[in-house]
């Protein structure tokens, strides 16, 4: 808007608008990805002949020859209890290479023309880490188990262009801006496999106006290393890169390293045993005393420091890093954080307060996998303050929410409703006591995500003086029934006085 006219005065009629989201921490490459794959999973799918007629959609838009990819079916939740054939995919793909991949990550299934064209035959032995399904005649069927297994496959699969994958990330972008984000963080750029080309869609991307997010991106730790593509770089040059390279739309967010893994696959690293299965308490990624070395190094660069640490051993750890290295180097504003901080105990709250870490919690487990937390990987008292956010609250963190998506869907008020309600599955309430309120809850995505970006002048409230980033909601979401937030619907998205997107109305 030119600020020399009249400013135009709009009647919103009892609609809210608040601030747009800043969303912290997801994966949109690999959601953007998913988007040309078909969903295979369930409950959407009930029965295999589900899931066939859904392959089937796709390849009656897809060229002869060309791949179809689906993802996510769950041989647990069809109602035939069992995993695809080969020969059922051939019935409808005879000319198309299929490859579906199973819920777990572990497994997946294929068709014929796959398997001939990873030079798969039915003499094949079958590797030392994994192996072939095979019928009573000891013919492949087309399960695959284990990557080594699947890896021949995965040898033939098409890789994207980097034009196709600019593409899928607009599609991506529409997504999220129908959610009311506005600013939005790539958790761990350099994970799909080629960094140099994840960079440059998100710069081009956003350089087009493909990509109307502000975009800010956690790059994997690996590539600042020693003989890395940024092994010499600081901070604050590889920021001026990604402006200068996307017109200012994409920053740096910070280095990204991991310290464990997830809590739901007994890779969480915990103080005590897991609950049932394993009674493994599963170990720290890194030895501490090169952890801290990097870190140091890191933090010597002028890198915000971004650490992956779901369990409380390795929040622990994550927490030992960053006071040696702040010892070592006293830095103000660093504001270093720690990503998901789900099994964080009281004394690592405090921990985080005294060292001034910020936390982005995955609160969207509590929900998603409260009930499981319970019964199987950490037991009632543990997971009842799974993501602790009273606490948070009370020692006064910098703290924000994620999906984490595609771990779970993008929406910054389902976030917000899992924050305020800690409601599961089963419709309990899991830690009453580490509930929030509505209006801590929603600076948590607004004005706390910006104070994280390093972005508190430009944006996360409305104000004189900051850009014109907000969301038309359709209802107030401090005035309603906290159970009902989630289904808020997000009308409209503006991002720098421009609007960028507007329910349609049936
Ligand atoms: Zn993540």
């Amino acid at each position: 808007m030119d600020l020399q006219s009249e400013p135009e005065v709009i009647d919103l009629g009892g609609r809210t608008v608040i601030p747009g989201f800043i969303d912290t921490h997801n994966h949109i490459l690999a959601y953007a990805q998913l988007l040309d794959f078909v969903n295979c999973s369930s409950p959407l799918n009930k029965n295999i002949e589900d899931i066939l007629q859904a392959i089937k959609a796709k390849i009656d838009l897809t060229k002869e020859g060309e791949w179809v990819q689906g993802f996510g079916y769950d041989d647990t939740m069809l109602e035939e209890k069992r995993h695809l054939t080969r020969e059922e995919l051939d019935r409808f793909a005879p000319n198309h290479p299929v490859a579906i991949a199973h819920i777990s990550g572990h497994l997946a299934v294929v068709n014929s023309k796959a398997l001939s064209l990873a030079g798969l035959e039915d003499n094949v032995e079958d590797p030392d880490a994994g192996y072939y399904g095979r019928d009573e005649n000891g013919k492949l069927n087309g399960v695959l188990f284990e990557s080594a297994a699947m890896q021949p496959v995965m040898n033939v699969l098409p890789v994207a262009s980097k034009e196709q994958m600019i593409a899928q990330l607009g599609r991506a972008a529409k997504h999220y801006l129908a959610q009311g984000i506005t600013t939005n963080t790539d958790a761990a750029v350099g994970m799909l496999g080629d960094p140099e080309k994840e960079i440059q869609v998100h710069t081009e991307a956003a350089r087009q106006g493909i990509n109307p997010m502000r975009s800010r991106l956690m790059i994997m730790h690996n590539l600042l290393q020693k003989g890395m593509r940024f092994e010499d770089y600081t901070a604050e040059e590889l920021d001026k890169e990604l402006i200068d390279k996307s017109n200012e739309n994409v920053r740096l967010d910070s280095a990204k390293l991991f310290q464990d893994g997830s809590i739901q696959a007994f890779t969480a690293a915990l103080r005590e045993p897991y609950y049932s299965g394993s009674k493994e308490k599963a170990k720290i990624f890194q030895k501490q005393d090169a952890f801290n070395k990097e870190i140091l190094n890191l933090h010597e660069r002028g890198f915000r420091i971004a650490v992956h640490g779901n369990g409380d051993r390795a929040i622990e750890s994550i927490l030992d890093a960053y006071a040696y290295a702040i010892k070592e180097a006293p830095r103000k504003e660093h504001k270093h954080r720690i990503e998901h901080v789900q099994t964080a105990m009281t004394k690592d709250i405090k921990r985080m307060e005294e060292l001034d870490v910020a936390g982005s919690f995955f609160i969207n487990h509590v929900y998603y996998w409260g009930e499981r937390h319970a019964k199987i990987f950490l037991g009632p008292d543990r997971a009842s303050r799974m993501n602790p956010l009273a606490e948070a609250v009370e020692h006064n963190l910098l703290f924000t929410l994620h999906s984490d998506c595609p771990v779970t869907p993008i929406s910054p008020l389902f976030s917000i409703w899992a924050a305020v309600n800690r409601c599961t599955t089963e419709g309990n309430i899991l830690g009453p006591e580490q509930r929030i309120d509505v209006i801590t809850a929603l600076k948590s995505m607004t004005i706390y995500g910006a104070r994280l970006n390093f972005d508190e002048d430009n944006s996360g409230s409305i104000e004189v003086g900051k850009r014109a980033d907000f969301v038309l909601l359709d209802k107030d979401p401090t005035v309603i029934d906290p159970i009902k937030i989630k289904d808020i619907s997000v009308e409209e998205t503006w991002i720098g006085g421009n609007q960028v997107y507007k329910q349609e109305i049936d």
